[in-house]
């Protein structure tokens, strides 16, 4: 019988003994795996060497059902249908949700809970396609290092809701990862470059990829990470710079524009531009060449024309970092440094207009590609507990408030937004009617006064609360978002300990664009919203207190003479009249207020009756 090594409790495992635990940037153009090796964080080659994966993944109709990466991008020219590109725009969204949607080359369908796609061999989630990624990057990185993988970290964009997390994990776990953690990707960024190291202070991460341009506001102290402001366009990528420089080449040779191609010549031109704007980034001039089915289009492009016909874009770029800024409530000169990211950041047109406008020089030492993954290796390496006891601690922030609707349709903010995450919040709520056995909670998020402008995220009930008086339970609840930014919210009865609690797993789908649109309304609207917010308060109070009042005069009617229950019934009745016909919540606020006062004997007289009851009976000394 062999013997098998029994470890001491409490000793320290093998130092040699690492677990392999890697870091992967899910792009939605580009994804890479990285992993320490020998202290250092290095990008993972595939059997050619290139250490990008595009993200792209065929589907076929035969074996071997799918290709991935290269092989599927080689065939989008011709088979656009069935290869699938761009499909984090996808993740955890519903069909109208899904920014530019329509210019997608393949079909999205609206199916319930996320939008998916149908191919010859069958409709697809993102979740799926994002799964072939991601497996693919887990047996390179197992190849390389002849290692199962222990675990990764997984980045994702700051804006990211909890619907998007919710299906990157889906799709970590479908490839048989175990997510060590998501973490935005400016923070894995700002980690490559050892920030985290360095001084203390803010600094933006600038990232134009493919498709999509986020700025995010960093602020560094006692090494921690916080991102105190996101900004971004998901519609603005180097594939707007591919079809600006195709659309002026073909108006130049007079062949109108990129609609008017079909699917092949338009993949065919859009592939020689971005070959040509890539050439740009470290020559003068290049040559665009495509053969398209009415002839060959064969121009020589310079920088300075290259520049002018994508200015536009570069502006917008500025435009939002500006806006984050703001956001943020910092000028340019409160910055310690400007990060760059995404492959878009070489073009020389994009470093310049940064320079100038942060006054400063951005640090572009690391690939910008493969930035990101290098600092999510890094982190991968520290929560596997590679690093020993160096640990670090990373804060993200919350992109929305999240709040419960109380009564009126009212929303209590419990988690205001750009809170740094993880995070718990409590607040203690009660009951609204007398013996109330059983309470509704709807978690919503958004920056809204009125749960009719916010969006809907999760309800369920708290049941078996003991009939009390209204007001009289004390019902806490709890909102967490963990590490990962997911939300669970419960509620407790403080007296009896009855709880419910539910994992918010948001009915897919809020775009973005949405966020942007839900905050700036925020703002645009706030005194609209304050006034209406007073109404409901000012009705709701008076609900209240007209509920009250009747269950008084049911129970303790008789202690009233005629005169007094008389003056009491016309108030009510004054007060109702008025609920019907106000909208003015000051006026109805009086009411209340008079009602208030005319039952104020009436109170008076209902709570000697309850002492009188109390005492009965009992000694003197037993009180
Ligand atoms: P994502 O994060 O969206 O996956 P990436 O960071 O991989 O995107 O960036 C992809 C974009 O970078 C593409 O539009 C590609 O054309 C562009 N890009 C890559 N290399 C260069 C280069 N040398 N010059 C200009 N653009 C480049
Ligand atoms: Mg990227």
């Amino acid at each position: 019988m062999a013997l098998l090594q029994i470890s001491e409790p409490g000793q320290a495992p093998d130092p040699h003994q690492r677990r392999l635990a890697i870091g992967i940037d899910l792009g939605t153009t580009h994804s890479l795996v990285a992993a320490m090796r020998h202290g250092v964080a290095e990008c993972l080659p595939d059997a050619q060497g290139r250490t990008l994966l595009p993200s792209a993944v065929r589907y076929l109709s035969s074996a071997p059902g799918r290709q991935i990466g290269f092989d599927a991008l080689a065939a989008q020219a011709t088979d656009p249908l069935n290869t699938i590109v761009s499909v984090k725009r996808l993740m955890g969204r519903k069909r109208e949700d899904v920014a530019m949607v329509s210019q997608l080359p393949y079909s999205v369908l609206d199916t319930p809970s996320m939008a998916s796609v149908d191919t010859v061999a069958g409709v697809k989630t993102p979740v799926e396609v994002s799964a072939e990624i991601l497996a693919t990057l887990r047996y390179r990185a197992e190849d390389s290092f002849d290692d199962e993988v222990f675990g990764a970290v997984i980045t994702v964009p700051a804006y990211f809701d909890d619907a998007q997390r919710q299906a990157t994990k889906d799709a970590a776990k479908l490839a048989g990862l175990e997510v060590l953690r998501l973490i935005n990707e400016p923070t894995a960024a700002a980690i490559a470059y050892g920030l985290d190291e360095g001084s203390e202070g803010v600094y933006a991460v600038f990232d134009l990829g493919g498709g999509t341009f986020d700025v995010s506001i960093l602020r560094l102290s006692a090494g921690v990470f916080e991102v105190i402001a996101t900004g971004g366009d998901s519609a603005l990528g180097g594939d707007d710079y591919d079809r600006v420089l195709a659309n002026a080449v073909l108006a130049q040779a007079g062949l109108g524009d990129l609609a008017q191609l079909d699917a092949t010549d338009r993949a065919t031109l859009l592939h020689a531009a971005r070959a040509c704007k890539q050439s740009l980034s470290d020559q003068a001039s290049a040559r665009l060449h495509a053969g398209l089915s009415a002839g060959t289009l064969n121009v020589d492009i310079d920088r300075a024309y290259f520049a002018q016909a994508t200015a536009e874009l570069t502006q917008r770029t500025i435009k939002v970092s500006k806006r984050a800024l703001r956001d943020a409530g910092l000028g340019v000169d409160a910055l310690q440094g400007v990060v760059m990211v995404g492959g878009s950041t070489r073009m020389p047109v994009v470093r310049e207009a940064v320079a100038a406008w942060f006054g400063r020089e951005p640090l572009t030492n690391l690939n910008p590609d493969e930035v990101v993954a290098l600092g999510a290796a890094r982190q991968a390496h520290v929560l596997a507990g590679n690093a020993g006891s160096e640990e670090m601690l990373l804060l993200d922030v919350t992109p929305l408030s999240l709040g419960l609707e109380t009564m009126g349709g009212l929303v209590e903010r419990i988690v205001p937004r750009n809170s740094t995450i993880p995070t718990a919040r409590a607040q203690d709520f009660t009951t609204y009617k007398d013996g109330q056995t059983a309470l509704a909670l709807h978690v919503v998020q958004g920056e809204r006064d009125l749960v009719q402008d916010c969006r809907s995220l999760a309800r369920f009930e708290l049941r078996g609360i003991p009939p009390m008086a209204a007001g009289a339970a004390r019902i806490r609840v709890s909102f967490t978002v963990d590490a990962d930014g997911l939300l669970q919210v419960s509620a407790k009865e403080q007296g009896t300990g009855v709880e419910a609690k539910i994992e918010v797993k948001p009915s897919y789908g809020l775009s973005d664009e949405q966020i942007a649109t839900m905050l700036q309304e925020g703002f645009a609207t706030a005194q609209a919203d304050m006034a209406a917010r007073a109404l409901v308060e000012a009705r709701v109070e008076a609900d209240r207190m007209l509920l009250a009042t009747q269950s008084a005069l049911h129970a303790d009617g008789d202690l009233l003479n005629d005169a007094q229950r008389a003056d009491i019934d016309q108030a009510m009745v004054g007060l109702r009249a008025l609920l019907e016909a106000s909208s003015d919540a000051a006026q109805i606020d009086a009411a209340t207020e008079d009602l208030a006062k005319r039952t104020e004997g009436f109170a008076a007289a209902r709570m000697n009756k309850g002492i009188a009851q109390a005492l009965a009976g009992q000694k003197l000394e037993n009180i």
